[in-house]
């Protein structure tokens, strides 16, 4: 394929508005897939994907096109939209010489709209803004194309106006990427470069690594070098994303396409990654910033006889999810586990969703918290959240764009649902890191009778202590079985109590409701309730079963 023939892009936008979909229908108007009435988000391989309706990876297809007597070779990357998960927008656009910048016609121009086209802005991509869902009764494509001029200074003339769902004008979007899309800047005489910007692992074949040749050929059986770990392979398989894997002979350079050569270790395919020959060593291509993980939970196996199984389930999770940070730590309520480190909340809910789908792994996922660093020594719901202000944009007249400065762990767990109840919904929301500032923080401590309990332990603001305090107290009252002398369930700053609640004293009697009842079913009672006490963990003098603390620590 002449590299002039070539052109690499993203589809990026807010989430829901229709990359998947102009995906799907990209692939059928090159005769990549069958045209049915079936397809929906077919790039959306994964289950948590499907189940969830949302990309939470990015996908890679490559599209035969051909257009004036010239055949192209399209190579098209969809985007997942969800802030969570822009780390993979990034990635996918180091592949790319251009984006679709989809935008949803009735919506209009949203947070990640802005920090999808920025990423591509500073990547010095072409950009084609397409308004999609141009078939809705509230659809608005001329105010969109106004908020597009404003905000990102691309003339109105160069938006194309479709409905991806219906199919309405998708043909102008081919037309677009082959005449504004530059082909990518290749040298195929030289030594071959490729960029790994993405792997996955299966069962079967071990690692699969996505690559963007940027010089050179690769072919089956040549021995290949990875510049990270400086180890040589032989190339197995190399082939192109059709959208299913279909082998070739050879990948050139501008071509992106898959690769795989016998790598069986988690740590030995980095995203980010040179390959290059064997004794043909050239300059690494620069890579990526690594992913900054931003919320943390500690993440156990129901039960330890799984800790090995689980073991081995994270690490090959991780591996087609590089963004995941994880460390060994053991609790003493819940035993040996990892604390991980996510990129949000939602990226949180979906590892946590392919362990459960993929690895049929069962986990105990603590609440999660944000990174502090500790300095030993002695208006509406935005002012709540200790937010300050930074500035204003008018996007048009129906929309402002608001900066703000907030603490992390203030929005990391429910700020996005409370923004968009307040807001009925027409709020959207992106956020990236701004640093470590200083904070009034305090380390409360809860006890038991007096004995403090080590495993619940946490970091809170101070003006959020009191409430915090409460809810532990609160939460930890309704796990606790009542024992035969009374329990107080106390928050503590220092010597200071600031909530409390009471366990009344009870010896329960499990055999009082089986009065009379047959000697089987009271042999049951007792043998779980003998099983109950194993996982009993002594505090002082109070009696707390393994459950009680995961009530409190877990994710609610
Ligand atoms: P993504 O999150 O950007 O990938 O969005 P999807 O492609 O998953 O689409 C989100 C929703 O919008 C789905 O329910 C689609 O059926 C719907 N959708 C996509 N394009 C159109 C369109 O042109 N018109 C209408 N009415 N709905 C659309
Ligand atoms: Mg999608």
């Amino acid at each position: 394929f002449p590299v002039e023939n070539i052109r690499n892009f993203s589809i990026v936008a807010h989430v829901d508005h229709g990359k998947s979909t102009l995906a799907d229908r990209l692939l059928e108007l090159t005769g990549t897939i069958d045209k049915t009435k079936n397809n929906k988000q077919v790039l959306d391989k994964l289950q948590v994907e499907r189940e969830r309706g949302i990309t939470v990876k990015a996908q890679t297809a490559s599209l035969f096109h051909n257009c004036e007597g010239k055949q192209y070779l399209l190579n098209l990357i969809d985007t997942p939209g969800h802030v969570d998960f822009s780390y993979e927008v990034s990635r996918s656009l180091s592949a790319c010489q251009g984006v679709l910048l989809v935008v949803d016609a009735n919506e209009g121009i949203q947070a990640q709209t802005v920090a999808n086209f920025f990423l591509a802005f500073e990547a010095q991509l072409s950009v084609i803004p397409v308004i999609n869902k141009i078939d809705l009764k509230n659809a608005d494509p001329e105010r969109v194309e106004n908020q597009i001029e404003k905000v990102f200074d691309i003339p109105s003339d160069e938006c194309i106006k479709i409905s991806a769902k219906l199919g309405t004008n998708v043909e102008s979007v081919l037309q677009a990427v082959i005449e504004r899309i530059p082909p990518p800047k290749v040298h195929r005489k030289n030594p071959l470069r490729a960029l790994v910007f993405d792997s996955t692992f299966d069962q079967y074949r071990g690692v699969i690594a996505n690559v963007a040749l940027f010089d050179g050929v690769v072919s089956k059986g040549d021995k290949i070098v990875s510049a990270h770990t400086q180890k040589t392979y032989e190339v197995n398989e190399v082939g192109v994303l059709n959208p299913n894997e279909q082998p070739t002979h050879k990948l050139y350079a501008g071509q992106v396409g898959y690769l795989i050569a016998g790598m069986k270790n988690v740590t030995e395919a980095q995203i980010g990654d040179t390959l290059y020959l064997h004794k043909q060593p050239v300059e690494p291509l620069p890579g990526f910033k690594s992913a900054k993980p931003m919320v943390f939970a500690g993440m156990y196996p129901v039960d330890q006889s799984e800790y090995n199984n689980l073991k081995s389930a994270i690490e090959k999770l991780t591996l087609n999810d590089s963004s995941v940070t994880v460390h060994r730590d053991s609790s003493l309520a819940l035993g040996a586990g990892w604390r991980l480190g996510f990129l949000g909340l939602l990226h949180m809910e979906v590892f946590n969703q392919r362990l459960e789908l993929e690895y049929n792994a069962s986990v105990i996922l603590t609440t999660p918290t944000v990174p502090y660093k500790a300095v030993l020594s002695s208006s509406k719901l935005i002012k709540a959240r200790r937010a300050v202000q930074k500035n204003m944009i008018f996007i048009d007249q129906n929309r402002v764009m608001l900066k703000y400065l907030f603490p992390l762990n203030e929005i990391v767990v429910d700020f996005y649902d409370s923004l968009k109840s307040l807001s009925s919904g027409y709020a959207s929301f992106d956020y990236e890191d701004a640093g470590y500032q200083t904070a009034e923080l305090v380390k409360m401590d809860i006890l038991l009778n007096g004995n403090n309990v080590e495993e619940l332990v946490t970091v809170v603001h101070k003006d959020k202590a009191h409430s915090i305090g409460k809810a532990i107290c609160e939460r930890l009252k309704d796990s606790l079985p009542r024992q035969l002398f009374e329990i107080a369930i106390q928050a503590a700053i220092g010597s200071k109590i600031i909530a409390r609640e009471t366990v009344k004293a009870y010896r329960k009697n499990v055999l009082a409701k089986c009065y009379g009842g047959d000697i089987t079913r009271k042999m049951k009672l007792l043998k779980r309730q003998a099983e109950g006490k194993k996982k009993l963990r002594k505090i002082g003098n109070v009696e707390v079963p393994k459950d009680a603390f995961i009530k409190v620590l877990k994710t609610q």
